[in-house]
């Protein structure tokens, strides 16, 4: 690794933690420090070490990589801190100087990112897992990540009776589709392993537009947050010139929607793509956002007591809060629950690298959702969705877990 390489990214980094005066205000707030007391797994901790690699009193040690890659990157130190400390993007461009010095984040992030890398893998792993899910099989994928979908179907059937089955949707006030050319934007996730939610999300699409389909690419954050940026950035740019003719790009993936409104932020020293990606990050919208936007009304309305589960990327990554509230307020009897939006623990491929961890933070999140006495909890991301999937499972299904889609 050349000298300059790492003072550009030490440089970087100092920019960040040269920020934290090592008040404490995270340690009261950090989801790990909370579970793990220790004072390297709060943003004070890491930032601590990253300063002292940077000045060379640390050596940049397999230790130091364990500490900086146990992070959930779920941004409630940086919400909480008196100086906006951004602990979050400090972990990964240090996770990025290690994948360059190591030449590798190592055997497992690199295989994760060439799968979600290959448009004909990501199809075939969605494929093989509807067929799993067909024969009953898919829990014996470990980690839980190919939960049983509760589909919008059975919901209806279940709360609201047959009556709503098959019932138009009714009309939106307001139709856009004079006015812009929407696009989906389909993320991996999503479409691995929430396929009735993907298609829930598209049947509501198709009430306000036509909205095209394109065989876009991963967002690139699971190879973002795993030291592959060069990879990062050539699905970027692929993903700009998927989308340059649409007006609004539209995602029902928090994850997804938060890394590609960000996106512009990674090409502000190319001049080639700096505008174009500017371009691109402006016109994406969350699905929640999104039909908030256009005066979407829930095609039913049922009596049923629903809470919302906040992904981080969403209210602290997009500042998405209250329009997934109100639509979640029209479709049934919405509930907010204490600690909506604390993270709960999935956080990308947190959950399978930490199990014990991710679950004393899922825990919370399930007393949580039991004592709100919801019975649906919905949210907007797959990992999300599938850690709540194992908190239904665990509190002896008395909630169901449902993306929004599937209830408005
Ligand atoms: S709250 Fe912010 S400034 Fe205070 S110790 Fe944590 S990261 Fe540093
Ligand atoms: S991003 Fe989340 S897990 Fe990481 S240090 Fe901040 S609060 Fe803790």
């Amino acid at each position: 690794m050349k000298n300059t390489d790492i003072q550009k990214y030490f440089k970087e980094v100092d920019d960040i933690v040269s920020q934290c005066d090592r008040c404490g205000t995270c340690l009261t707030v950090c989801p790990l420090f909370g579970v793990k007391d220790i004072e390297s797994s709060s943003a004070r901790g890491k930032n601590n070490i990253a300063r002292g690699m940077i000045q060379g009193v640390v050596k940049p040690s397999a230790e130091v990589l364990d500490i900086v890659n146990f992070c959930l990157l779920c941004r409630t130190c940086v919400d909480n801190c008196p100086s906006k400390v951004k602990t979050d993007n400090a972990m990964i461009v240090i996770r990025q100087y290690f994948a360059e010095k190591n030449g590798s984040p190592g055997i497992k992030y690199k295989a994760l990112g060439g799968l979600m890398k290959n448009r004909t893998l990501v199809k075939f792993s969605a494929g093989t897992l509807k067929i799993l899910r067909k024969i009953g099989m898919n829990t014996l994928i470990p980690h839980g990540m190919a939960p049983s979908e509760f589909t919008r179907k059975q919901y209806l059937s279940s709360f609201a009776g047959p009556a709503a089955l098959g019932s138009l949707a009714a009309t939106s006030p307001i139709d856009l589709s004079n006015k812009s050319k929407v696009a989906y934007f389909k993320g991996c996730g999503m479409g691995m392993m929430f396929p009735d939610a993907v298609e829930g999300t598209l049947a509501i699409l198709r009430t306000l537009t036509e909205p095209q389909i394109i065989d876009n690419m991963c967002c690139g954050l699971p190879h973002l947050a795993h030291g592959l940026r060069s990879d990062f950035l050539d699905m970027a740019k692929e993903n700009i010139s998927l989308f340059e003719k649409a007006d609004v790009i539209v995602s029902d993936c928090a994850s997804c929607s938060g890394t590609l409104k960000h996106i512009a932020a990674h090409f502000t020293d190319d001049p080639a793509w700096q505008e174009r990606a500017a371009a691109f990050s402006r016109k994406i919208m969350g699905i929640s956002e999104y039909l908030f936007q256009v005066g979407y009304k829930p095609q039913h309305r049922v009596d049923v007591k629903m809470t919302f589960h906040e992904p981080c990327h969403l209210g602290r990554g997009q500042g998405v809060r209250k329009q997934p509230r109100q639509l979640l307020t029209a479709a049934g009897k919405f509930i907010e629950m204490a600690g909506a939006d604390n993270c709960c623990g999935g956080a990308g491929s947190f959950h399978i690298d930490y199990p014990a961890i991710a679950q004393s933070i899922l825990d919370k999140k399930r007393i949580n959702i039991e004592n709100s006495g919801a019975h649906i909890v919905v949210s907007e991301c797959p990992t999300c969705l599938v850690q709540l999937n194992k908190a239904a499972v665990q509190s002896g299904n008395k909630f169901k877990v449902m993306h929004i889609s599937q209830v408005i």
